[in-house]
Parts: structure tokens; sequence; C-alpha cells
């Protein structure tokens, strides 16, 4: 199907023809006419499917056809869990948007707000904000809602995890009744269903349709998963060792603590290994510097809490490294996937220690295989990292799971042909 049949304006399918896009994903086939009709939608889709733009082509769709901006107003409202996801889908609603007459802006912590509050004084027919700082504009009457038309939760699921739920219903308060709501998650977990309920709760008039698109069905073949058991103290040599010995050109790190990454940065520079490294502590500018240099290729290594790499979008990214393991397979998931982006080759390699066995045992069950395990020479092992079990579910503190609500709407589901219960199946094959 080409994006022709999509409904979409002449200027839009211009700026998609312009980026060379050739056609929709499949997400994009199926949230966009379900937007343009009007209806809520919840989907279940990771980054990488192409999932911005099936929520900010309609966007940009319905707000064009009916101009009218007023000071201190906005009229879709995309919320997100950080910075960079901010900036990013804000760069992506410009080049979309270029062929329209519509204003756009992102705002988040960590910068100076009076610019922020400037800019929305014209008013802003989509704003891209962290729920914090969009709190913190809203006490500040910097902007009103009362024209709010669409309201998009994106990456509901780390906004979750990151604890923003308070602040989200804080301002879903806030938004009028009448107004279309999409809610777009990685995974849909018990809090995740409970905040759909929560927006679908106080709207009126509109059905609920709710979507899920297989994470990057057709391009993750070309990903190779791999893992090296390593014991915790080689992990920097080892890094090293491979950087040097393949000749990586390039290696998104993922690391789990802040001060971790700053202490592994300087153990690459002791070995002439350039790297940088992006987490919570860094001021905007230097994150946005670090990210530009990577994304050119003048950086080749670049060194990231999970937290603070989300929402980086690198066209053709070809290793992503688990220095450390993350302890949820999701995120896992969601790591692996940023390598192999658009049909592109891909590797995705783990370091895995044996204090990581029952992470390891989480993942593994969860793509339902095992990873292959290669040997480096010259790294033997002193901790053996066991063969993982396949059924294995993690004992852990009981979640406090609420009763489902059920919606009072009409709600409809729609899976892919691709989509399989991720407990039985095996994700990328
Ligand atoms: P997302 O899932 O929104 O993070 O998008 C992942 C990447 O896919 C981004 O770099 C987009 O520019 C790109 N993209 C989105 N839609 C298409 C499409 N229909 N064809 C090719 N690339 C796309």
């Amino acid at each position: 199907m080409p994006f022709s049949n999509l409904g979409l304006c002449d200027p839009i399918l211009q700026a998609i023809k312009d980026l060379g896009y050739s056609s929709p994903t499949p997400i994009q086939k199926q949230a966009i006419p379900i937007i343009l009709s009007g209806e809520d939608l919840v989907a279940t889709a990771q980054t990488g499917t192409g999932k911005t733009a099936s929520f900010v082509l309609p966007i940009l769709e319905m707000l064009n056809k009916d101009r009218k901006l007023r000071g201190k107003r906005i009229r879709a409202l995309i919320l997100t869990p950080t910075r960079e996801l901010a900036v990013q889908i804000e760069a992506n609603i410009a080049e979309y948007g270029k062929n329209l007459n519509l204003r756009s802006m992102a705002i988040y912590g960590g910068v100076d707000s009076e610019p922020q509050k400037q800019s929305l004084i014209e008013g802003v027919d989509i704003l891209v904000a962290t729920p914090g700082r969009l709190l913190d504009m809203a006490h500040q009457r910097a902007l009103h809602f009362d024209e709010l038309e669409v309201l998009v939760l994106d990456e509901a699921d780390r906004m979750v995890d990151m604890g923003f739920v308070g602040d989200i219903k804080k301002i879903i308060d806030r938004l009028p009744a009448a107004r279309q709501n999409l809610l777009f998650s990685a995974t849909m977990s018990h809090d995740v269903r409970d905040l759909a309920d929560d927006f679908a709760d106080g709207n009126v008039g509109n059905s609920l349709v709710e979507i899920s698109i297989s994470p990057k069905a057709k391009t993750a073949p070309s990903i190779k998963q791999w893992l090296i058991t390593v014991d915790k103290d080689t992990k920097s040599a080892l890094l090293s060792h491979l950087i040097k010995e393949y000749k990586w050109d390039q290696a998104l790190i993922f690391i789990e603590k802040k001060h971790g990454a700053a202490k592994l940065v300087s153990q690459l520079a002791k070995r002439g290994i350039k790297a940088e490294s992006i987490h919570g502590d860094r001021s905007q500018a230097m994150r946005e510097k670090i990210l530009a240099d990577f994304k050119s290729g003048d950086l080749k290594y670049l060194v990231a809490t999970g937290v603070a790499a989300r929402g980086i979008d690198i066209g053709k990214l070809s290793r992503v490294v688990n220095y450390d393991l993350p302890f949820k397979p999701e995120e896992y998931i969601h790591r692996v996937g940023r390598t192999g982006r658009a049909g592109a080759k891909g590797e995705a390699i783990s370091f895995v220690a044996w204090g990581d066995f029952k992470n390891l045992c989480a993942i593994e069950s969860r793509l339902n295989r095992l990873i292959v395990r290669k040997e480096v020479e010259g790294f033997p092992v002193r901790k053996v990292v066991p063969v993982s079990i396949l059924n294995y579910v993690r004992k852990s503190k009981a979640p406090t799971k609420k009763a489902p609500k059920t919606h009072k709407k009409t709600s409809k589901k729609i899976t892919t042909d691709s989509v399989e219960s991720p407990k039985n199946k095996n994700i990328w094959g």
C-alpha cells in the first residue's frame, strides 16, 4: 500500500517522499487511518517500527485542515519520558511538516525555562514535552489546555518506569474531556493499561482501538545476537580488546550506572580508545553535542545508561553492547532493536557475568531460545555462568496487581499477522 492511500495531503506526502520513505511500515498502515477517523488508540510498538510517524503524520493532517492557533494554547500534546526523545520527535515533526504552516516545539527540564515560556506565548500547534517541565509551565500559567484536541503518551511503559504516572495523571486532569487519546508503549504492563484506562475513562465520544505490532518483524533477522561470559573485573579489558581486535566502526555501549559510565570512558582512554558517555548528570548542551558527534561518526564509541539512551535515534547503528545486562527482558529487546535498523545489518553483544545468571534466564526465557555464546581468547572465565533454564520465572515481590478495569467505551483489538505471544514464540526467529 502506498502512502498516498492513507488520506494524507500532498504537502505531507511530498515531505515523506523527500525523506526517501517508499511505503508505510505496518504500524503506519494501521494507525494512520484509525487516528484520522478520530478514534482513541492504544498501540503496542517498539522504537524502530516507525511509530513516531504513525502518530505525527495524522496529527499534522488533522491540525492542518483547521488552523486556529491562539496565544498560550496548544492543539496537540505529545508526552515523552526523556528530553532526547522530545527533541527527536520534534525534529521528526519539523521534517514531516516542513511544507505546512504549523508551529511545533519541544520543552524539557535541565535547561533554562524562560525561552521555552516565551515561545509558548504565541501558541503552539504541536507541543512535545516531558511531564515535569510541562506541569511546571502550566503552574506558571505559560500555557492553557482548553483548546487541546489530541493527547499522545509516547513510550508509556518507560514513563511508568521512570515514575511519571502521578505527573501524567495531574496533566490529564487539566485537559478538556473531549479530546483524542493515543498511547504508544513497547510493552503493555498492568500499569500502562491502567494509564490507558484512565485517559479513556474521562473522555467522551470516541471508541478505543488497540493494535499490536511485533518488534521489527522484517528487519530483525539481520541482527546477530551473541553473548560472552566474562568476570566482572575483566569487562573493560574485554571491551577494549573487542574494539581493537575487530576494528569496530561504531558501538553504543549500555551500562547500568552513571558513575560506571564515566569510569569506563577513562578505562578505555587508558587503552587508547576515545569514547564519551551520556547520562542524567550531563548538561543538555553536552548531551546534544555528544549525540551529534556520535550520529555524524566523529565519535565512534558511546557509553550510555539505559535511561539516557532512550529516544536516541541513530539511522544505521551497527552495534550495541550490553556492558551490563539489563534486568528486564523488555529492555534487552528494546536495546537490541536499536541496531540493524531499516534493514541494515547489526549485532548485539552482551557481557554476562556470574551474577547476571537470573537476568540472563529471564531474557532467554522471553526470547524462548539461548543466545549464542562465544569465547574470546585471552579472557578465561573464573566464575562460569550456567546454561539458562528456559522456562524461568523470576521470583520477586508479587506486583500489586489491580483488577483490570473494563473500558466504558467500545474496544476493538487488532493484531497484525506477525504478532506472536512473546512468551510462546521466538521473537526474532
Ligand atoms: P521510530 O520507530 O519512530 O523510532 O522510527 C524509526 C526510524 O524509521 C526513523 O529513523 C524514521 O525516520 C524511519 N522511518 C519511519 N517511517 C519510515 C518508513 N515508512 N520508511 C522508511 N523509514 C521510516
